[in-house]
C-alpha cells in the first residue's frame, strides 16, 4: 500500500489515539529506514529509542530466527533457560539481585509499583504505601502509570486516578522533602526525564536524594525505560551519577524492537513477592527474551557500547556547536545518545522539515527535538544530521 492508502484506512480503522507524521515505514537496515514509495530516511527515533542495533542486526534476526524454530511461547508455569540467561545478565551488569519480566515500560513500572507498595507496607505497615514522582515524568499509560505520570494532560479525563501518588518538581530538593512523610514507601524518577523534555538530573541532587531514601527507608526507584540499554552511554544511566537505585524499570531498547520489559530490584525488597503475588502470561518469552540477550551481548561484548560512547559526544558537541551559532536553539541537553535541543519555536514543524529532508527526528513537550538514533549509528550519519538540521533551522530565523 502506498502511505496515502494506509493513511485513510488508518482514518477508518484505528482509534484515533496517535498524531501520525506522513509517514510509512516497511523496511530497514541499519541505522536507515525506506518508506512505501522506496524514499530512504536517516532514523533518529529509532522507534522512540529502541531499535539500539538500528534495523535488520544479523545478530539479533539470527537470535530470533533460530528462537522462532525452537519454541516462540511458553507459560511461566514452566522452567525457561532464555529467561535465566537475561536474567543473569541483567543482575550481572546492574546494581540489581531479582529480575521480573513483562512486556512493556508501562508494565515494568506496574511491577514496580506493585512491589514498593507490598515491600513497604509488608515492612512498615499498612500506611506506608505513598509513591512520589516527578512534575513532567512520563512512566506509561496505564492507570496506575498515568498517576504516575506527572502531567495533566495524560490524566485529562480519567478520574478517578488511582490513591497514593504525590508529585514533586524535579531537581528541586525541598520540593521533593515537602512531599515526604511516614507513609511515603518509594520516590520513583527517570535520570533523564525524556518525553519530559530530555531533562537530566542534577547529580547533587540525585545524591541527596539517595542518602534521603536510605536514611528514612524509602525505595528509590529509576525509570530506565528509555535511559537504559545503553542509551546513555553506559548500560544503565545511573551509573554515571554515582549512586544506585533500590529498583529499576526497562523495556524500550531491552529487546531491540521485540516487546519486553522488566523490574529490577534487590534481593530484599525482591523478597516481597511470592508465588501468585504478581504475573504475566506474556512476560518473559522466549521469543523476547532470546533477542534481548542478543542485543545485550552485542553491546557489552561485541565492544557496540563503547563505540556508541564516542559517537555521542560527537552528536552532543555537533549540537552544542549548532547552538552557538543559531539563535533559535535555547539549549541542547543530554547524555550520550538520549539529547534533545530546546527551540524558541514550535518543533513540529522542524520534524516536517527534517523529514522532507530525509531525516527521521522527534519533537516532546512541544519545542524539543529529540535525538534517539540507534547505538550503532556512525559519525559520518550523524554529521549528515547536524547539517541537515543546520540548514533547516537556519532557513527559520
Ligand atoms: C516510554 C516510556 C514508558 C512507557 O513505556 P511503554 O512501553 O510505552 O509502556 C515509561 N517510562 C519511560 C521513562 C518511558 O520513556
Amino acid at each position: 500500500m502506498l502511505t496515502e492508502e494506509i493513511e485513510r484506512y488508518t482514518a477508518r480503522y484505528l482509534m484515533n489515539t496517535y498524531s501520525r507524521v506522513p509517514l510509512s515505514i516497511v523496511r530497514g537496515r541499519g541505522c536507515k529506514v525506506y518508506d512505501s514509495e522506496g524514499r530512504e530516511y536517516l532514523d533518529c527515533v529509532a522507534g522512540i529509542a529502541v531499535n539500539v542495533l538500528g534495523h535488520g542486526h544479523p545478530d539479533l534476526m539470527a537470535a530470533i530466527g533460530q528462537q522462532a524454530r525452537h519454541l516462540i511461547h511458553t507459560s511461566n508455569l514452566y522452567y525457561s533457560e532464555p529467561q535465566v540467561l537475561l536474567a543473569e545478565m541483567l543482575v550481572q551488569h546492574s546494581f540489581a539481585q531479582k529480575v521480573f519480566f513483562c512486556n512493556s515500560g508501562a508494565e515494568a513500572n506496574e511491577a514496580a509499583i506493585k512491589l514498593a507498595r507490598r515491600y513497604s507496607t509488608q515492612k512498615f505497615g499498612a500506611d506506608r504505601y505513598e509513591i512520589v514522582t516527578m512534575r513532567n515524568s512520563f512512566h506509561g499509560r496505564t492507570m496506575a502509570t498515568l498517576t504516575a505520570t506527572g502531567q495533566a494532560k495524560i490524566q485529562h479525563g480519567y478520574a478517578p486516578l488511582l490513591p497514593g501518588f504525590k508529585y514533586a518538581t524535579f531537581n528541586d530538593v525541598p520540593s521533593l522533602e515537602a512531599q515526604i512523610d511516614e507513609k511515603t514507601a518509594a520516590i520513583l524518577l527517570e535520570p533523564i526525564q525524556g518525553e519530559g523534555g530530555v531533562v537530566v538530573a542534577n547529580q547533587a541532587y540525585l545524591h541527596h536524594l539517595r542518602k534521603l531514601c536510605t536514611d528514612r527507608h524509602i525505595l528509590l526507584i529509576f525509570d530506565e525505560v528509555q535511559t537504559g540499554i545503553g542509551r546513555t552511554g553506559t548500560l544503565f544511566a545511573y551509573e554515571q551519577f554515582g549512586i544506585q537505585p533500590d529498583m529499576m524499570t526497562l523495556a524500550k531498547g531491552l529487546g531491540g524492537g521485540v516487546p519486553i520489559g522488566a523490574c529490577l530490584a534487590t534481593d530484599e525488597v525482591a523478597s516481597a513477592f511470592e508465588p501468585g503475588s504478581h504475573a504475566s502470561t506474556f512476560g518473559g518469552n522466549p521469543l523476547a527474551c532470546a533477542a534481548a540477550l542478543a542485543v545485550l551481548r552485542v553491546l557489552l561484548e561485541g565492544g557496540e557500547l563503547e563505540k556508541s560512547r564516542s559517537v555521542g559526544s560527537h552528536l552532543a558537541k555537533g549540537l552544542q556547536e549548532l547552538r552557538g551559532r543559531i539563535p533559535l536553539i535555547q539549549e541542547v541537553r543530554g547524555l550520550g545518545l538520549l539529547q534533545g535541543v530546546e527551540l524558541s519555536i514550535d518543533g513540529n514543524a522542524i520534524v516536517q522539515d527534517c523529514l522532507a529532508r530525509r531525516i527521521i527526528i522527534n519533537c516532546t513537550m512541544d519545542r524539543v527535538l529529540r535525538l534517539v538514533p540507534p547505538l550503532i549509528i556512525t559519525k559520518a550519519e550523524i554529521d549528515q544530521v547536524l547539517k541537515v538540521l543546520s540548514e533547516v533551522l537556519n532557513k527559520r530565523v
